[in-house]
């Protein structure tokens, strides 16, 4: 464990999205977090990794990368206050993300969390 994961913010926080705004133009989504972070998430890899069950499976133990080549949202709105639900430009439209799935999935901090493989499951 490195010095600069050490020193960040408590870990709770930066499961909290004070904005999520979708790109269409850059295929992506930007996300503003409690711990100051910003994630910039292509949506090619949230349609991937969406964590429903139509697309991971009932009581699925895996998580698994579906290949698409999705660059677009229609829509997107919050669940409560602890998710977003995306509906992809492929028609796709059952995804709910939660905050924490949401942040595990910021390539830019591949290192922090792991792979999704790992850190979505359970
Ligand atoms: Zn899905």
């Amino acid at each position: 464990m490195s010095t600069t994961v050490e020193t960040k913010a408590p870990i709770g926080r930066a499961f909290i999205a004070k904005d999520v705004q979708v790109k269409n133009e850059l295929g992506a989504v930007v996300v503003a977090w409690g711990d100051g972070h910003t994630s910039t998430i292509p949506i090619e890899r949230l349609r991937g990794y969406c964590p429903c069950a139509v697309c991971q499976g009932h009581g699925a133990s895996q998580v698994t990368f579906i290949k698409n080549s999705c660059r677009a949202i229609f829509d997107a709105e919050l669940v409560g206050r602890y998710a977003v639900h995306f509906k992809f430009a492929d028609a796709h439209d059952t995804g709910i993300f939660r905050w924490d799935t949401l942040r595990k999935l910021d390539p830019a901090e591949a290192d922090r969390w792991g792979p999704p493989e790992e850190s979505l499951r359970g």
